[in-house]
């Protein structure tokens, strides 16, 4: 059976039937988690978010929080999550909150101010109340690396860069043909797990399918000053939830639908008002720097607009309306995909006879061979006393690391590099490890010294690109490494 998509949702189908026994081939567009899956806010949610207004949802969050904290603890850091109300009108909405915490099984725990304050010192001063949630930080590059493991162990085929349409022949779905070498590839059963990008293959099939690619932007600020997931104890709205990620903390989001999830950009408004409702939460965030940001599309089903919007899941079965071969499942949560991937496998198995029941709730899934920058961090004396060599000293990156990406979690650019290492995720934002790695790439594994300068002019016009909408110190940063790439290297990405 094919997949289409390698976010989390479809490398979590994959690990789950390849488990059950069922030959799977997994096709991406572009890299593992290039879509939304790795521009998401990294929450694991404890559902308390979603219990007001989407109660299925928070309960989905809530027991998936609980089961992704046992099987991938290792992509996990348990931060806990505090909501927190910073003016006297947040606190309208506390007493819903704690009704709807109640109602979907969401643990919250009141906390108080003198509490909060001893465990966030740079929180807001002025907050008037706060509640403690099961909210973690989880890192959804490493959390699809580990699935992808697991898949391949299980004798899946993952294939990343290798865009396809569905193959339709007379009304029924007989497969995927791979739109780069026309080769047409068959199978029993082919699942769409293709996120903001749904719709757009069930036209393929002739089928209606309204998902609603919802833009949200996130803001990449340099220094982690505080170790709890914040969000403010308000309805859902703009630049209200704050993650710390490594070394870093990351600050979000926005909601505007958009007409296709392909290059999303984040604009200078989205920061500033990101930035602004953040500061509430956390003043000193105004005076950190803001090192990126970026965009990434929710799919988002029917019902309700952008933030009233379910954050559910559906997975359909096509073979209903006519359609044999096709199952779609979209929307959900990064939090939820696990399940997501259960019950899509489940539909699977029970049309392809398989009886094998799903595992993926108990099974712990596999370490990732590279570490993530705080474990780095910890082991750093060894590292240097065995004389490993760093190549990327923001996130301590190591020449063995990026060798690894490449031998053994299929990375095949220096973008693939970066989500599988945080190579160039840090302070300098790849300016001074991005030509050690290309030369890397050209020395250790075969590509040409073109073919090398090209990979690394793609990924710096990539990295590049937000510089157009930074402001103030890391604006100009940025332009002066882009000046010393142009003069030193006549390369202008
Ligand atoms: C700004 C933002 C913040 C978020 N924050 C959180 C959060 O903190 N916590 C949380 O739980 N959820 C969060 N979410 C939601 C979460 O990220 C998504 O629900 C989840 O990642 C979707 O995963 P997916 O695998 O279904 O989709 P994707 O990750 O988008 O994967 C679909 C894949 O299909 C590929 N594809 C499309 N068409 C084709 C084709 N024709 N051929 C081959 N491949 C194709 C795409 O390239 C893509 O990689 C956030 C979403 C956004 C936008």
């Amino acid at each position: 059976m094919a997949v289409i998509g390698g976010g989390v949702t479809g490398l979590g189908v994959a690990r789950d039937l390849a488990q059950r026994g069922v030959t799977v081939a997994l096709f991406e567009k572009g890299d593992l988690a290039s879509g939304t899956s790795g521009r998401s806010h990294g929450l694991l949610h404890s559902g308390a978010r979603y219990a007001v207004k989407d109660p299925v949802s928070a309960s989905e969050c809530a027991q998936e929080n609980r089961i992704l904290k046992k099987i991938a603890s290792h992509v996990i850091e348990d931060t806990g999550g505090m909501f927190v109300a910073v003016e006297e009108s947040d606190l309208e909405y506390e007493r819903v909150f704690l009704d709807g915490c109640k109602k979907s099984g969401v643990r919250v725990e009141e906390l108080s101010i003198k509490e909060s304050l001893s465990r966030e010192p740079y929180l807001n001063p002025n907050v008037v109340a706060t509640y403690l949630v099961d909210d973690a930080a989880i890192d959804p590059f490493r959390l699809a690396l580990a699935n992808f493991l697991d898949a391949k162990s299980n004798n899946a085929q993952i294939f990343t860069y290798t865009p396809v349409r569905l193959l339709v022949e007379q009304g029924e779905v007989t497969g995927v043909r791979l739109i780069k070498s026309g080769e047409n590839v068959h199978a029993d059963i082919v699942v769409n797990a293709t996120g903001a990008w749904a719709g757009e293959v069930c036209r393929q099939a002739g089928i209606k399918l309204e998902v609603k690619p919802n833009k949200g932007t996130l803001v990449v600020v340099s220094k982690r000053i505080v170790n709890t997931v914040l969000n403010r104890l308000r309805p859902p709205s703009d630049g209200d939830i704050l993650v710390p990620h490594q070394t870093t903390m990351i600050l979000g989001t926005t909601s505007t639908y958009v007409r296709t999830p392909d290059n999303l950009l984040p604009t200078r408004k989205e920061i500033k008002l990101i930035v602004m409702e953040e500061e509430k939460l956390v003043p000193l965030v105004r005076r950190l720097r803001v090192i990126r940001a970026f965009s990434g599309a929710r799919p988002l089903l029917e019902g309700g607009s952008g933030r009233e919007a379910a954050r559910t899941f559906l997975v359909i079965d096509h073979d209903e309306s006519g359609v044999k071969g096709l199952i779609t499942v979209t929307g959900g949560k990064l939090t939820t995909y696990r399940l997501m991937a259960e019950k899509t496998a489940d539909l699977v198995c029970a049309k392809l006879g398989v009886r094998a029941p799903c595992s993926t709730d108990k099974e712990e899934l596999p370490e990732v061979p590279v570490k993530s920058t705080l474990e780095r961090y910890e082991a750093l004396e060894g590292e240097l006393r065995d004389g490993k060599e760093v190549v990327c000293e923001c996130e301590m990156v190591t020449r063995s690391e990026v060798e690894k990406a490449f031998n053994v979690l299929a990375a095949r650019t220096l973008g693939d590099v970066k989500r599988r290492t945080r190579m160039g995720m840090g302070e300098c934002q790849a300016q001074m490890c991005a030509y050690r790695v290309a030369d890397l790439m050209a020395e250790s594994f075969g590509f040409g010294a073109d073919e090398a300068l090209n990979m690394l002019s793609d990924f710096l016009r990539e990295q590049w690109k937000i510089s157009r909408v930074l402001e103030g110190s890391q604006k100009a940063q940025t332009e002066f490494f882009k000046t010393m790439y142009r003069l030193a290297g006549s390369l202008d990405g």
